[in-house]
Order: C-alpha cells, then sequence, then structure tokens
C-alpha cells in the first residue's frame, strides 16, 4: 500500500491559544490516516501542539533547526532541544530560508545529519525558481540540491529523511505544478536518490510535493505514483482545508 505524509507548515502564524484549539480538533477528528498527518509549527507552540495531539498519532515538529547542539548562537535552537520536546520531524532548507535566512546546501547537510542522529525525521525541501524553470534548468538545479544535502549521509541515514519538492515558483502563489510537473520531478528525484544509494532505498522513500496544494487539487497531486504526501503552507492553517487534504490522502489507500 502506498504510504503517504500530509504535513502542515504554519510558518510563523498562529499564537499559542490558537495552536492549542487547532491540535485538540485536528486530534478529535480521528483521521484513519493519523499516523501520516504532521504539523510544523513555530518553535513557541510546540509544546502546546505537542501536549494537544498527544495520543491521537498525529506528528508534530519544527520549521528550522541549528547543527550544533549548543553554544554561542543566539537565537537558535538546536537538536537536543527540539528532542526535548519530543519533535517527530524538522523541516530543513525551507527555501524561505534558503532565500531570506542564508541557508545552504551545507547548513542543510550539517542539520540534516544532526537530525538523524537524534532520531527526527527532517523533512528536507528542494525546488528551482521560476528562472531555472523557465530555461529548463529545474533537473540539474534539484540534483546538484540533492547531491550536496545528502553529502556524506549513510545509507541508513538516507533512509530517515522525507524529501519535499517544493517549486519555489509555486509557494504561496497559488500556482500549482500540474499533476504531471509535479509526479515528473517526484519521480526524477527518486531517481537520483536510487542512482546515490539503490532503488530500493529510493523506492521506500517518502518524496512530497509543496506549493499551493489545496482541497481542490490534493487528490490530482497525491493520486500520482510518486508523490507520497503534501506539505501544505496556506491551506494546513484552517482545519477544514486541512482535514480535507488529509481524507483525500485517506481515500487514496
Ligand atoms: C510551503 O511553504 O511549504 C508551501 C508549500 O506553501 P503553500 O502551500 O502556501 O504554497
Amino acid at each position: 500500500m502506498k504510504k503517504f505524509l500530509i504535513a502542515g507548515n504554519w510558518k510563523m502564524n498562529k499564537l499559542t491559544a490558537e495552536a492549542a484549539a487547532f491540535a485538540k480538533e485536528l486530534k478529535a477528528k480521528n483521521f484513519s490516516n493519523a499516523d501520516e498527518v504532521a504539523v510544523l509549527v513555530p518553535f513557541t507552540q510546540l509544546t502546546a501542539v505537542g501536549e494537544g495531539l498527544a495520543g491521537s498519532g498525529i506528528g508534530f515538529g519544527a520549521q528550522n533547526v541549528h547543527f550544533e547542539k549548543s553554544g554561542a548562537f543566539t537565537g537558535e535552537i538546536s537538536v537536543p532541544m527540539l528532542e526535548e520536546i519530543g519533535v517527530n520531524y524538522c523541516i530543513v532548507g525551507h527555501s524561505e530560508r534558503r532565500e531570506y535566512f542564508g541557508e545552504t546546501d551545507e547548513t542543510v547537510n550539517a542539520k540534516l545529519k544532526a537530525l538523524i542522529e537524534a532520531g527526527i525525521t527532517p523533512i528536507l525541501c528542494v525546488g528551482e525558481s521560476l528562472a531555472v524553470r523557465e530555461a529548463q534548468g529545474e533537473q540539474t538545479f534539484v540534483a546538484g540540491q540533492l547531491v550536496a544535502d545528502f553529502n556524506g549521509l549513510t545509507r541508513e541515514g538516507a533512509g530517515k529523511v522525507v524529501i519535499a519538492y517544493e517549486p519555489i515558483w509555486a509557494i504561496g502563489t497559488g500556482k500549482t505544478a500540474t499533476p504531471e510537473q509535479a509526479e515528473e520531478m517526484c519521480a526524477f528525484i527518486r531517481g537520483v536518490i536510487g542512482g546515490l544509494y539503490d532503488n530500493d532505498l529510493a523506492d521506500k522513500m517518502l518524496i512530497l510535493y509543496g506549493g499551493s496544494m489545496k482541497a481542490s487539487n490534493a487528490a490530482d497531486l497525491l493520486a500520482k505514483p510518486d508523490i507520497n504526501g503534501g506539505l501544505i503552507g496556506g491551506a494546513s492553517l484552517k482545519i477544514d482545508d486541512f482535514s480535507a487534504i488529509v481524507d483525500a490522502a485517506a481515500q487514496l489507500k
């Protein structure tokens, strides 16, 4: 049976009371596929969301982390700090972090290694800009990101990573990649991972699509063979919108 992960990226949204209420409502949905659902929330809402989801099977996690365990890194949050809260997931290399906060493939690689060592599942984001796609360079670009991001990861470590293909031109723009475009790149990513490791590992890897996924387009995207779910921004902020995407995945089981 195809495995999915439907992951909501709240970005910098929701104060604690709203976050806690959302977690409670999400738990109350009793999704049949709860163990294939997660929310990635601001650091300050992790504890409330973790408590609200406890016992639901739904995962939760952070949107970023520092790769050092501790030290003079003012304003940063370490992997042991996330471990202490009991998070299941952490986004790494989101395009907004690459674009606005100086995230590089080197820091992404270090973060992947630190999270894997701690048993927290990284959700690694890759994806090209509009200019790169218009120049038909998207596969070369994404392959380059993958080679750099997985540099030095053992087969066992690589097998813990979830990849999210997020074309930058589709994030928060309302412009979704067509199911065919998304499938083509997710299949390509699976091939790159197969080349870096082996096909058995690549076949088992969860590869998500992200970029304006919503209730109205989720089923078509999720039905594609190489798309194992979604990383969802805007549509993850409203319980009904997010639940509809979770239900779309459940119906494809
Ligand atoms: C995201 O930022 O991960 C994302 C996919 O956002 P949106 O769904 O709003 O395009």
